[in-house]
């Protein structure tokens, strides 16, 4: 197989097909789509692979697509970790084979499983976080400390604004947190009834008195918050890896941050690539020069396209 870059993606050659990832190119018979992230939608007449979830998620998103039925047998979909619906792709061709991650985690948490990785002679990974200053604490160490955030707040009778990505990252943190009484923003709101129809039932909606406001990261001078400022104080706390950075929180004038990420850390982006016995790495996304650079003091094959 061929594997050649586009646009910031890969298409693969193979003997009988000719499949993009996560972007269109003309040339291709049918494209893949790893998962609804809006920078890995597009616009494509043609078929495309892809979970149901992620059908159906781009469809809100303004995406309405060609949902290819009869996959050729020589692709597999696995789940990369990442967000509701998301998947790797892994296609075999005689005694080649390969593994395109997309945006992924190797760590299993609230109702997402993390990407059990295979091995292959190609990998293409996503390098988000490529660079060793991005060594995430333990997922369940943070969860605990925004309990303790949000119960101390509610001794207050503080409203607690939970704030980051309103697809993926939000509905994890719902998850965590779905014993509280809450309210949602419409940005997030707009999800739910999809995401119930794939078993996720999160926000409980509770216009009374509620305990948490789930919001898209917005600075906590935001207008939209006046609403809620008249009657309560509020609290805020934002969710993500780039919290690793103590200047993040400051930019949505947040007073706690939490780091928890869907993507893989430094760490795990090298075990990955180790686990997969890659001849041929072809790194993509983030610090990607960085990673390039650490995987080949390693002795691995990163491969520049
Ligand atoms: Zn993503
Ligand atoms: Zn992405």
């Amino acid at each position: 197989m061929q594997i050649i870059k586009c646009k910031d993606f890969f298409k693969i050659k193979t003997k009988n097909y000719t499949i993009s990832l996560d972007c269109e190119t003309p040339d291709a018979d049918f494209n893949f789509l790893s998962h609804s992230h809006s920078d890995h939608l597009f616009k494509t007449k043609k078929q495309a692979i892809m979970s149901e979830e992620t059908y159906e998620l781009a469809k809100i998103r303004g995406y309405d697509y060609n949902l290819m039925t009869d996959i050729p047998s020589n692709i597999s979909l696995i789940n990369s970790g990442h967000m509701i619906g998301s998947k790797s792709l892994f296609i075999k061709e005689d005694k080649e084979s390969l593994l395109f991650t997309g945006d992924f985690s190797i760590n299993s948490r609230a109702f997402i499983s993390g990407l059990k990785v295979k091995e292959c002679n190609n990998l293409i990974i996503e390098s988000t976080f490529g660079k060793p200053e991005f060594i995430f604490p333990d997922a369940a160490t943070e969860v605990k400390k925004a309990k303790d955030f949000i119960n101390d707040n509610l001794k207050k009778d503080y409203l607690t604004v939970l704030m980051g990505y309103p697809l993926g990252k939000m509905q994890e943190i719902m998850h965590y947190f779905k014993d509280n009484s809450s309210i949602l923003h419409p940005e997030i709101e707009k999800y739910e009834k999809t995401l119930n129809k794939f078993g996720l039932c999160n926000g409980n909606n509770c216009k009374l008195n509620p305990d948490l406001l789930f919001c898209p990261s917005l600075n906590s001078k935001n207008e939209y918050f006046n609403r809620f400022k008249k009657t309560r104080g509020l609290k805020f706390a934002v969710f993500s890896g780039w919290n690793i950075n103590p200047f993040y929180r400051k930019r949505f004038g947040a007073d706690e941050g939490f780091t928890l990420s869907d993507h893989a850390d430094f760490k795990e982006l090298l075990s990955t690539v180790k686990k997969s016995k890659a001849e041929n790495v072809y790194v993509h996304h983030g610090y990607s020069k960085e990673f390039k650079k650490f995987l080949r003091i390693e002795g691995i094959n990163a491969i520049d396209l």
